[in-house]
């Protein structure tokens, strides 16, 4: 497992609908799918151990290793995919952060865990600073997601945390702890380290009411 990865995910197979993934193992009684939202080169996925409701993932359906090479992709028009998503998302959950916890070719080049990702849940983006700069990690703030794509060309690992107005990154980390996102989240909630784990601590029910309130709201709000 690569250092920077969250799960098991093999989410290329899982977006292409195949179905003996981690997902399918992990919720043998359903539901058949934790898709929230697609088109035709991003996603929206339930965290498959979401730490609250409303935790999922935002992903480019090709296989990049990180948001940065994803924005790059003018292809792929992920920019605009996270702004419909996110004005819906807030709507529904509130106030949002989202982080990426990047990797990078240098890292585990093979496992479908390093597959792109952003992390999405409704917590200000402050707390998730704050927290990650107590653990003596450095910020600085980007004009806006475009200036994402040039991280592309530095082919380091990187941190993003952005908020709705504001998008902060630290590149280069010293090191990039496993799970490290999921024990951030679970300081500022207080739950402990290691039910932080996703393989230990599996909260199931949580990603049907993500599932749940994301389809109710549909029906309920004009989008
Ligand atoms: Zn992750
Ligand atoms: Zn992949």
């Amino acid at each position: 497992m690569s250092a920077a990865g969250c799960d098991r995910s093999d989410l290329c197979a899982e977006l292409s609908g195949a179905t003996d993934t981690e997902f399918h193992a992990t919720y043998p009684d359903g539901p058949l799918s934790r898709e929230l939202t697609m088109t035709p080169t991003a996603a929206a996925v339930v965290d498959l151990s979401p730490m609250m409701a409303g935790h999922c993932l935002l992903l480019p359906r090709h296989h990049f290793l990180s948001i940065a090479e994803t924005l790059e992709d003018r292809s792929v028009e992920f920019a605009s995919f996270l702004q419909s998503f996110t004005s819906k998302y807030g709507q529904i959950f509130g106030e949002y952060v989202l982080v990426e916890h990047g990797s990078t070719h240098g890292m585990n080049r093979s496992a479908c865990v390093s597959h792109a990702h952003l992390h999405a849940v409704p917590l200000r983006a402050e707390l998730i600073l704050d927290e990650m700069t107590r653990d003596g990690l450095v910020f600085r703030d980007l004009a806006g997601w475009s200036d994402v794509g040039r991280l592309a060309s530095g082919d380091l690992p990187y941190y993003l945390v952005a908020g709705a107005s504001q998008v902060s990154v630290c590149v280069g980390p010293q090191r990039m702890q496993s799970q490290y996102f999921r024990i951030v989240v679970g300081r500022v909630l207080g739950i402990s380290e290691g039910e932080c784990d996703w393989s230990v601590v599996i909260r199931r029910g949580l990603l049907a009411e993500t599932i749940e309130r994301w389809h109710f709201e549909s029906y309920c709000t004009p989008y």
